[in-house]
């Protein structure tokens, strides 16, 4: 009987990052800024730290893993993959199902893979503050860990509703000795501004971006940070891939035909897929499904276009699918996977076709959840949900075509923190609202003619 888990020691920690840009034909297009003109290092100099900024624009295959980062990853990596043998016999499928556990990590989400090497680098240059925007707190969790890590200071624009309806993620971040404010502050030009319109606004993301990037650049030794999105996050995330690579291979599966992952920004899912992208292109038999909300459907239905990455124009234009930065979803339980926009790099590779994509409604995903939580015992989280709907449906479809196929799919993070979420749909009170495309149509209108 094979192993239900499949672990890897702490020296087979990858040494190297993998970017996928060395090894497509066609090139990345550029960031712009919002006149529609080219970027440069130096631009983005006052955000980010410079080796991170070079990360952004590298060409090079791999990129070396510092020694600081790897002793840190060794906190909870390598993490394991697992077989779903539970989960297979309750659905009777001939697939092999596995599942790799990104939940081990202390933020309980893969967001720590990047939190790390972000603070690392920002203290290799002397930086001493980090500012960031955090929605539910996935990302404001992973950074509070990083940070105190690396003896950094470290500042969460929380939005405002999240803090007062969800504290349990600001009590996590506040015990890593992050200082957490709820979003509009009066402490920036951007916060005041929108507290002038409306002194009870409940805050967005667009907004906490705005405060985040606003305080780090009028601040003394002070950066920004982002938790997805930008390539060298999904760099970061590509240690996933890399691992699962050698353990499928100790498994003795030759190929995954299947490689699965919720995209809210793109990073876990590009961190599993990317490593594989090679061996797609030279034709091994991989179908790569990247799994998003139909509440909020950035590659099944928005169009491949120059965009903002917020609401407030503040960063730089990127290409990629995009419902248009003044496009709000509905809210669902999945907060981690309601951005307008996708990783640039990601979306090349699905205009490529290399890339596939798929949209589920949340009800579907919370039932995919609770089959996955008793079978396999472990409860994922809201985002991570999607991509073990889209397994399981790979897999019945194994069972009606009687074929055995391998499906690999990254369990990006636990729900524990979402149990709010369970409650809802267990009590039947979750909706699924049909998406309004007229709201998506307006959005569209205000993209820049690029
Ligand atoms: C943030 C988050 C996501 C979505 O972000 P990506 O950048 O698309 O990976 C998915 N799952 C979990 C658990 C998250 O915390």
């Amino acid at each position: 009987m094979a192993d239900n888990k499949i672990f890897l020691s702490e020296k087979d920690i990858p040494e190297k990052w993998y970017n996928v840009q060395a090894d497509l034909k066609v090139k990345l297009p550029p960031p712009l800024k919002g006149d529609g003109s080219p970027i440069g290092p130096g631009d983005l100099a006052p955000v980010f730290p410079m080796e991170l900024i070079m990360q952004e624009v590298s060409q090079e295959k791999w990129i070396a893993i510092p020694d600081e980062v790897r002793e840190a990853y060794k906190l909870w990596r390598p993490s394991p993959l697992h077989r779903a043998f539970n989960l297979e016999k309750e659905l009777k499928t001939p697939a092999r199902i596995y599942y790799k556990n990104e939940s081990v990590s202390p933020a309980g989400s893969h967001k720590l893979n990047t939190a790390i090497p972000q603070a690392y680098y920002n203290k290799k240059q002397g930086i001493k503050r980090l500012t960031t925007e955090t929605g539910a707190g996935q990302w404001g969790s992973a950074i509070s860990f990083a940070t105190q890590k690396f003896g950094l200071e470290c500042v969460v624009y929380m939005v405002k509703v999240s803090y007062e309806q969800k504290p349990y993620r600001r009590i996590l971040m506040q015990t890593w000795g992050a200082t957490i404010f709820p979003s509009p502050t009066t402490r920036t030009n951007a916060g005041r501004a929108v507290l002038k319109k409306d002194p009870k606004s409940l805050g967005s993301l667009g907004i906490a971006i705005s405060e985040a990037v606003e305080d780090a650049v009028t601040s003394k030794d002070t950066r920004y940070c982002l938790g997805s999105v930008l390539n060298h996050v999904c760099l970061h995330q590509t240690i996933i891939g890399l691992e699962t690579e050698k353990q499928l291979a100790l498994a003795g599966e030759k190929t995954p035909n299947v490689i699965i992952g919720c995209v809210g920004g793109g990073s876990n899912f590009s961190g599993m897929a990317f490593p594989f992208v090679p061996r797609k292109l030279k034709g091994e038999d991989i179908t790569f499904i990247g799994v998003e909300p139909t509440a909020c459907p950035t590659l099944t239905k928005g169009p491949y276009r120059y965009d903002f990455g917020d609401e407030a124009k503040m960063t730089p234009l990127m290409k990629m699918y995009t419902l248009g930065h003044s496009f709000m979803p509905s809210g669902i339980h999945a907060g981690g996977l309601r951005y307008h926009g996708d990783s640039p790099l990601l979306s090349l590779l699905v205009h490529e076709g290399i890339i596939g994509a798929k949209a589920y409604p949340q009800n579907p995903c919370f039932d995919a959840a609770v089959m996955f939580a008793k079978t396999e015992g472990i409860l994922p989280a809201p985002e991570t949900s999607h991509a073990i709907r889209a397994a399981i449906d790979e897999a019945i479809t194994c069972r009606e075509q009687k074929k055995e196929k391998s499906i690999v799919l990254c369990l990006s993070g636990h729900g524990h923190f979402d149990l709010a979420s369970y409650d809802a749909y267990l009590k039947g009170d979750l909706q699924d609202i049909a998406l309004d495309t007229r709201a998506i149509d307006e959005a569209l209108c205000e993209l820049p003619d690029l």
